[in-house]
Parts: C-alpha cells; structure tokens; sequence
C-alpha cells in the first residue's frame, strides 16, 4: 500500500517541512534530504491534459517536459516549494528557461548541469554544481548543513540504493506482481528515504517460488502508462532484468570520497551508461549484452518517449551492435498522456512469440 504523493505532501507541511519537485532525470537525493527537503519527481505527470503546456513548446518536444509544464501552469505543481530542472537534454533545459524567463512561478527554479561523456574533469564539475546548488538550498531554507549531516544523509540514500539494487537483482522470487514490483521501485521517486527502505525490507524478506516467463530486459525511458506492464505479464513475458532510464540507470552505487560534494557526483557518475550522461554507446552496448548474458534475457524491449532525443540517438547502433550479437530488440514509442493501445500490445505478444 503506497501513499499518494498528495498525501506525503500535506504531511510534510503539516509538519513544516519542505518538497522539491524535481523532473527527471538524475540529482543528488541526499543532498535535499540533509536540508529536510523531500524531493518528489515529477515524470510526465500522465494522463494529463497536454493542451496547456503544448502552447508554449514546438510540436516535437517530448511528452514528459508538456505534461511536467501543463502540469505547472494548471497549479498541479503549487504546492511544491521548491522546482529543480536537472540538464537531462535539450527539452529539460529549455522548460527551465521558460519557468525561469517566461512563467516566473512563485516557487525558486534551480537547474543542475550534468557533464557529459566519462571526461576526468566530469567529477569535479558536477562536484561544483553540487555545492552551488547547496548555496541555493541554503539561502532559501536558511540552513547549512555540516559535512557530518551530508554524509549521514548520502549514507541513508546509498541504504536506500542497495535495498533498489537488490530489489532489482531478487526480482524472479519477490511475491509481487511484475506491476506491483515497479510500483514499488518507482516509489523511490516519491517516497521519504526511511519509508522507501522499510517496504523494500519486508518485500525482500518475503521469498516467493520464482515466477516464469519468457525472459526480457526492460529498456527505454519510463514504463508509461504501467498497465503495459501487466499486459507483458499476460503475454507470457517476463522482465529478468531493467535499463529504463528512471529505474534501472538509477540504481546508483555507494560512493568512496570523504567529500560529500564528490561522493554525490561519484555515486551518478558511476551509475549504469545513460544516453542524457552522453555514454558511449559501446558502452551502453556492453552494459546490454552483460545484462543478457547474466540474465538469460532472450530480447530487449526499448519503451521510448515519442521525440526522446538522447535515446532516439543511440537506438540505430545500439540494435545493430544487439542484433550481430543475437540479441533481439523491440522498439515500442508512447506518448506518456496516451492510454495503452491495442497495437503496441499486439506488437509485444508478437515480439515475445518470435523470441520464446
Ligand atoms: S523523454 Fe527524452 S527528450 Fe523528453 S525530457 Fe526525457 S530525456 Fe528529455
């Protein structure tokens, strides 16, 4: 049973704490917890009407960043205290610039610029970006947070992390349902860290016999809408392992530095290869045939965002490397307002049928 985010919210303000909507992709968590902020991520939201926010962008700007700005300017986001645009691409940067420059919401806008590719200065840079943004986070709340409170609070994400990790790893005996396990992961996005590591704990001391089905790895961006999930369970299909940009390319490993600027940057930086880091694709082409090869994965489904520049990027030599090493791949692309279509269910059992 997960709490609504309405509900976290209005206990955090009852209590006179703050929340940070944050859109995707990648941010230090713990660096909001140390300022008793909770971050709550903001994906889309679905099912949104994306007239509004399709007023102010091009035609061919994804559906994750119109919904995220009808979802501002219908006041669905007004009781956040705080909107955080983390530089994931181009799309992300310029619905900062129009928060920032044209809606001016009442809330501070922060952006956070990530380095891209795996330059030896990307460390520091992000290192830097980090303290800046604590700067912000410090003259909004008027707090500053010690060394000790940042490590406490990077040590308590990376907890959190590990339980992901392992909730991802234990998947074929945990005793949920293919839906219900990514309720659960994705509840990383919204849930207070101690929460979100609770239900992980009892989830993964409750052993079940392994589920069975035709085994794939989940690729892509983000499971919208996530009935698709439980159409992949009744085609007879089964996610043995993950590579969606908000789930499985977020499972970030500890840090090691003593810095927790630099522990924060690391942790991100050492995150499984992501096309919005500017990964090599040889390398997110290894990272795949490794995830099959130990998985026993039989294909790859990529469940893309219509428009999604960075992975529409890598997609053409990522499948070709795929495919002359055997592994199969589906490409299926969603708009996440849309509901789920009898077409892409037709192409999943078709997909999952040739590959079984
Ligand atoms: S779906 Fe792709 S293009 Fe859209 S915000 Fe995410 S990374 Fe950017």
């Amino acid at each position: 049973m997960l709490p609504a985010r309405s509900e976290i919210i209005h206990g955090r303000h009852a209590r006179g704490e703050r929340v940070a909507a944050v859109f995707p992709i990648h941010y230090p968590r713990a660096l909001f917890y140390a300022f008793d902020i909770l971050p709550i991520e903001v994906w889309g939201p679905p099912k949104m009407d994306p007239n509004l926010g399709a007023a102010h962008l091009q035609p061919y700007i994804c559906s994750i960043v119109r919904n995220a700005l009808a979802f501002q300017l219908s006041g669905g986001l007004d009781s956040a205290d705080i909107l955080v645009v983390p530089h994931a691409c181009d799309s992300l940067q310029g619905l900062g610039s129009i928060l920032i420059d044209f809606i001016h919401p009442k809330q501070p806008v922060l952006t956070i610029y990530l380095p891209r590719g795996n330059r030896e200065s990307g460390l520091e840079f992000l290192a830097d970006e980090f303290r800046a943004l604590y700067r912000q986070l410090a003259e909004i709340t008027g707090c500053q947070p010690s060394d000790a409170e940042l490590m406490a609070s990077i040590r308590a994400d990376e907890r959190a992390d590990q339980l992901l990790a392992q909730l991802h790893r234990q998947r074929r005996t945990l005793p949920l349902a293919q839906l219900e396990l990514y309720r659960l992961i994705r509840s990383r996005e919204f849930l207070p860290v101690e929460d979100f590591c609770k239900l992980a704990e009892s989830t993964l001391m409750t052993a079940a016999s392994a589920n069975g089905g035709i085994p794939i790895i989940h690729s892509g961006y983000v499971p919208e809408p996530m009935e698709m999930l439980r159409a992949l369970s009744e085609s007879g299909g089964l996610v043995v392992a993950d590579d969606l940009a908000c789930c499985g390319r977020r499972v970030y490993p500890p840090g090691t530095s003593d810095d927790p600027f630099v522990r924060m940057a690391e942790r991100i930086l050492n995150a499984p290869p992501d096309s919005t880091r500017g990964s090599p694709i040889q390398d997110r082409l290894e990272h795949l045939l490794r995830m099959a090869n130990d998985s026993g994965a039989k294909g790859i489904v990529f469940y893309n965002v219509k428009f999604c520049e960075p992975e529409l990027f890598y997609l053409p030599t990522l499948r070709k490397g795929l495919e002359s090493a055997g592994v199969p791949s589906l490409v299926v692309e969603t708009d996440v307002s849309d509901p789920l279509t009898h077409q892409v269910v037709t192409r999943l059992e078709a997909f999952l049928e040739m590959i079984a």
